[in-house]
């Protein structure tokens, strides 16, 4: 039995094969954000996961489209997880692990209150869980209280799942 949220993202989600690299299978939920009712759907179904929020954090990029929505039905702010480099100095900055090489993401470190803020992390995919789990590590690291997670597509195979720390993960649908 499919919530209407994850029968929207069934129906509007497209997927590529072979994309960015050979052997991913990449879901592109844009079509999902530029449809009003899936649009709708999916933000109240993430927003239904960060009743303990005070604060919503969005990992660029496409975790921006849906934190700036959560935020709004949760009438808290947005806190933009950055791809290293995007922001001004100073930052707090966090690295990990890919699967070649590591990445960096980053948060202002000027200008927004986080001791004690309780946080709900969103992004659109849940793949090797790397992401969301340095995006939440950073968080902590900044004195947040990370309340939990919500992702619209999980991919299970990949175990992403198993790698998160951070209280409750919601995810809306999984393949
Ligand atoms: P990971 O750190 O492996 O969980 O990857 C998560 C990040 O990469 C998310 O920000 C996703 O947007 C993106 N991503 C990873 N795998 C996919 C995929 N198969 N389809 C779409 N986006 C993906």
């Amino acid at each position: 039995q499919l919530s209407p949220a994850a029968l929207a993202v069934e129906r509007l989600t497209r997927w590529a094969d072979d994309f960015p690299t050979p052997g991913v299978r990449f879901a592109d939920l844009t079509p999902v954000f530029a449809d009003a009712e899936g649009l709708r759907l999916v933000i109240d179904a993430l927003a239904e996961a960060g009743r303990d929020a005070d604060v919503v954090a969005g990992i660029d990029a496409r975790g921006f489209l849906l934190g700036a929505g959560v935020a709004l039905a949760l009438n808290t702010g947005v806190i933009a997880v950055r791809k290293a480099g995007k922001l001004p100095p100073p930052v707090h900055r966090q690295t990990y692990d890919l699967e070649y090489g590591t990445a960096e993401l980053e948060i202002a470190a000027d200008g927004i209150a986080l001791a004690g803020r309780r946080v709900l992390v969103v992004d659109d995919v849940l793949a090797t869980g790397g992401t969301l789990e340095a995006a939440a590590d950073l968080l902590t690291r900044c004195g947040c209280e990370v309340v939990g997670a919500a992702v619209v597509l999980e991919v299970e195979a990949l175990g992403g799942r198993a790698r998160w720390n951070h209280g409750p993960l919601t995810t809306l649908g999984s393949v």
